[in-house]
């Protein structure tokens, strides 16, 4: 055949990449999870990114790479039902996860990813089907990101709402309903008009709910799916697993980021080296993070009943973990979903079916999820049994990715996070005295770091306000800094105050872990305040109240009484007012960070 022009740019590209360096491969004598069902005794071949044979019998073909299969098995590369893939999209494949369902991020990222899959030689990052923008109101619950979306206020815009997102390339409609968190929620009315809307253009339309009553509603409404379950000590799970069953609607429970809701964790990923060699720091940093500081593990009971209702009742349930939040990290953390699935009540192979095969069958992902022949040769070869033994999943031995190794991604990847760990561990050397607060009526100087500035709650949306002033100087020569405040109504965590950024750059994560004692004066109006503390991957701050009151009094805040704070990352430290609206004033001086 006589190479064309674009047959050779083709080859050089693909030849061009290592990573999509891919040559006949044949899994030998391997134990088989097809997706579906388990076969002892198998040996799988694909070439050029497909499966060519999933029983095959015989001498390896000639020219093909023979991977040994004895006490492995064979697995779909996972398909996590629930990502935000808006960022680290190199971690996936790592972890054995081919494709991510994106409920929400940028939309030129969505088209990006696209391209790359359309163009093949997509061997490094998942495949990635997406929501694109999701579904919300003006100040509804997904515009709190700092990404400037498109909202809808009534039914009357279903339609051309629903055809502006699918015009932008979303694949499903994802709807917001959340009346949580003081956020404003979609009604009904709308909600049933855009599922209606997204069906009229045949396709799915998915909701984020946040709690039982929202859940039934949606479904009544047509919902295809629920993209969460909602954390809870209780729930109807008979009521709601016959409703979902009735209405052929599926469920993604997410347990993982549930599990960051209640501060609870099932198990500690990091604690496999395996999994920690491929994470530094910054990687990480938000599995050790979490949303709420105290641990509830009982607000897991309603999501586990819901579950494991919806599995008797024979509604499909989705593996997929809410990646991108506190407490999860993409790829990694699939693999506590599916340990958290078991401990809900499915089988270890009901468990891997919801990581493969139902997930591209209820989204219709085309031919992957199986391994049967001409299905895309997105492969996990772990050893031992995860259909007997779940937490096997982690034990990874090679990664296909269109049908290509990611052993050299994975050992790149490793050799990357030693180098960092060598270079690492880094403490920042605080001042001798540990003061970081050097006001002047001049400036609000810090001796590191960004240092001082106003801090409200307007950059998500909220009205309040401060005025900072700095002087006149005490006894001791310190100056103070008054901060006089006004928080507004309307957010639930409103706040306004004085924020110190230890970073070079905003929100740029320094190890303070030198200090131990967050310690200053304050004197004020007698009203109560916070010391809140954020590090990496950390979205809800830890928070420590003081008092102001009319005498200047010391106040020491040990880091260990800010529960979730990673003193190695820390992004911020504020002394905030809020959240009651309101007038505040109070004064802060002598700031120190000492080892104590
Ligand atoms: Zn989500």
């Amino acid at each position: 055949m006589k190479p064309t022009l674009q047959r050779l740019f083709l080859c050089a590209a693909i030849c061009a990449s290592p990573a999509a360096f891919a040559i006949p491969t044949l899994v030998q004598d391997v134990r088989l999870f097809d997706g579906k069902a388990t076969h002892a005794h198998r040996s799988v071949l694909f070439d050029r990114g497909l499966i060519v044979d999933a029983d095959f019998k015989g001498a390896a073909p000639a020219g093909s790479r023979v991977v040994n299969g004895a006490g492995r098995t064979l697995l779909p590369g996972l398909i996590d039902a629930h990502t935000h893939a808006f960022r680290a999209q190199e971690l996936p494949v790592l972890f054995g996860v081919t494709t991510q369902i994106d409920m929400f991020s940028d939309v030129a990222m969505m088209q990006k990813a696209k391209q790359e899959m359309a163009q093949g030689g997509n061997h490094a990052h998942a495949d990635l089907f997406s929501a694109g923008t999701l579904v919300t109101v003006p100040h509804g619950h997904g515009t709190q990101f700092g990404l400037a979306i498109p909202t809808i206020t009534g039914p009357e815009q279903a339609q051309s709402f629903v055809d502006a997102r699918i015009a932008e390339g979303s694949d499903f409609i994802k709807i917001v309903m959340e009346s949580g968190y003081g956020f404003p929620s979609l009604d009904l009315a709308t909600a049933k008009a855009v599922i209606e809307a997204a069906h009229r253009r045949g396709k799915l339309a998915v909701v984020h709910i946040g709690n039982e009553k929202d859940a039934r509603a949606v479904l009544e409404a047509g919902a295809d799916g629920l993209v969460h379950l909602f954390p809870g000590t209780s729930a109807d799970a008979g009521g709601l697993a016959a409703l979902a069953r009735s209405k052929n609607a599926f469920v993604i429970p997410t347990f993982t980021v549930l599990e960051s809701m209640a501060g609870w964790r099932g198990d500690d990923l990091l604690a496999n080296p395996a999994f920690a060699s491929l994470l530094d720091k910054d990687g990480q940093a938000p599995l050790k993070a979490r949303f709420a500081n105290t641990a509830q593990p009982d607000r897991l009971l309603a999501p586990k009943a819901v579950a494991k209702a919806m599995l008797d009742a024979g509604a499909p349930l989705l593996a997929g973990t809410d990646a991108g939040n506190p407490g999860t990290q993409y790829g990694a953390s699939m693999h506590r979903e599916l340990a958290a699935l078991v401990d809900a009540g499915l089988t270890p192979a009901q468990a891997l079916a919801a990581a493969t095969s139902v997930p591209a069958q209820v989204f219709k992902l085309g031919r992957r999820g199986r391994i049967e022949k001409g299905y895309k040769a997105d492969l996990l070869l772990v050893d031992g049994d995860p259909t007997a033994d779940i937490r096997a999943t982690r034990r990874i031995v090679e990664v296909w990715k269109d049908g290509a190794s990611a052993n050299g991604l994975r050992d790149a990847q490793r050799q990357q996070v030693a180098k960092t760990v060598e270079q690492g561990g880094k403490a920042l050397a605080l001042p001798r005295d540990g003061r970081i607060s050097e006001f002047s009526t001049q400036q609000l100087a810090s001796p590191f770091g960004m240092g001082w500035g106003p801090s409200t709650d307007s950059f998500v949306g909220g009205k309040s306000s401060v005025v900072l002033a700095a002087g006149p100087a005490l006894a001791d020569g310190q100056v103070p800094l008054a901060i006089a405040a006004k928080v507004a109504p309307g957010l639930p965590f409103a706040w306004a105050g004085v924020a110190f950024m230890p970073g070079k750059a905003p929100m740029q994560a320094t190890d303070l872990s030198a200090a131990k004692v967050v310690r200053f004066r304050a004197r004020g109006d007698g009203k109560t305040y916070q010391l809140i503390a954020m590090s990496e991957g950390v979205r809800i701050p830890a928070a420590k109240s003081f008092a102001a009151t009319p005498e200047w009094t010391e106040v020491s805040i040990p880091f260990s009484a800010l529960k979730g704070l990673d003193p190695t990352a820390v992004t911020m430290l504020g002394f905030n007012a809020g959240p009651q609206p309101g007038d505040y004033r109070f004064e802060i001086a002598d700031v120190r960070l000492l080892a104590e």
